[in-house]
């Protein structure tokens, strides 16, 4: 299969519209990351979804709409729950997922045979658009292939989907770079499954209590069901072994120094940058700037594949407060949960 390379003027959002209406795939922007769409009430189209990425298939999609009212007219849901209207009213459109019970129209393909579905409203005008003229809402998980970091860019997309998917829609790099939180409705009280841009902080100012997800930062123990399902898999990993040290900013630096040589990169901080000797360093922005971290990671974990040469990458284990829980989440998963504690050393 020929992948077409589109671009934002009308003609190619058409395009774009009219091959997820026949059942085909197409790669769009959105402001997290790019995702691997196609038309969310056709279960067949779904299934190319999951053979494309290399999907495990009980890890359920999450449905984009290009309006609120898109989850009562297409049956999305069962009900909407009062807390779904207050998170919409401050986040939507914009990178909250939302999980609620599933309504009639979804297949089991985009729920993955649960009774629940995950809804997003993109702000990205990009994503409306193209799922305005694909004229139903869209299933779209990130638009890697399965396990690998997610795509932050078309190009990106291409490496792990050229000749796989029938277009991908260029809209240049995602703001956010990381995947949207994930909350779900269903429990008692409102639980993060996924942290991302929208902060736990944020949404409890919402909403009031909020809890988080054992899974956002602990391994779940061999044989335990997840809550998110996504969160049991190794994620967002380069082909190079990443390990993340527990440690002050000196003894960072001291470490991959002395760890330095052939094989060794750093992801670190601009201020580190000076500092390391005889590492291939890559700086994921300024300390404690989790926003532009998050924005850089992705690119960051593809661009040490891209050296070819690395086989041990370090980094540091992120504080785990606002956007900097979404990093560590990603981050941990990376590393498959390898860290090293300097500070029990
Ligand atoms: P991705 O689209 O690749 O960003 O992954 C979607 C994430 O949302 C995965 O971690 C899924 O496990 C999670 N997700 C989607 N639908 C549900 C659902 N109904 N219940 C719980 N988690 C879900
Ligand atoms: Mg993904």
């Amino acid at each position: 299969m020929q992948t077409l390379h589109l671009t934002h003027n009308e003609n190619d959002i058409q395009t774009a519209g009219k091959i997820l209406s026949e059942g085909g795939l197409v790669a769009i922007p959105t402001e997290t990351v790019y995702g691997l769409a196609a038309n969310a009430l056709d279960g067949a189209a779904v299934a190319k979804i999951f053979a494309a990425k290399g999907r495990p298939m009980d890890n359920p999609l999450i449905v984009h709409i290009a309006d609120f009212s898109d989850m009562e007219r297409f049956s999305l849901v069962r009900e909407i729950p009062e807390a779904a209207y207050r998170l919409a009213a401050t986040f939507w459109p914009g990178p909250l997922t939302i999980i609620m019970k599933k309504g009639s129209a979804v297949p089991d393909a985009v729920s993955a045979g649960l009774d629940t579905v995950a809804i997003r409203f993109p702000a990205h005008p990009l994503a409306q658009a193209v799922i305005r003229a694909a004229g139903v809402p869209l299933a779209a998980p990130s638009a890697n292939l399965s396990g690998s970091p997610s795509p932050t860019s078309a190009k990106h997309v291409l490496h792990d989907m050229d000749g796989k998917i029938d277009a991908v829609l260029d809209g240049g790099l995602c703001a956010v770079g990381l995947e949207s939180t994930v909350i779900t409705l269903v429990t008692e009280v409102p639980r993060v499954l996924r942290p991302g841009g929208v902060t736990p902080e944020m949404l409890s100012e919402a909403l009031g209590e909020v809890e988080i997800d054992d899974a956002v930062i602990h391994q779940l123990p061999e044989g335990a069901k997840a809550a998110s399902p996504g969160m049991k898999y190794k994620h967002y990993a380069p082909k190079a072994n990443v390990i993340l040290l527990k440690c002050g900013d000196g003894d960072f630096i001291d470490y991959v120094n002395r760890s330095a040589g052939r094989g060794v990169a750093a992801l670190c901080c601009d201020e580190d940058l000076p500092l390391l000797h005889n590492v291939k360093a890559i700086s994921l922005g300024r300390r404690g700037d989790y926003g532009a971290q998050a924005h850089n990671l992705f690119d960051s974990l593809r661009r040490i594949d891209g050296y070819g040469d690395v086989v041990t990458v370090f980094s540091r284990l992120p504080s785990p407060d606002g956007v900097g829980l979404a990093v560590y989440n990603r981050l941990i998963r990376a590393a498959g949960f390898e860290v090293i504690d300097l500070e029990q050393s």
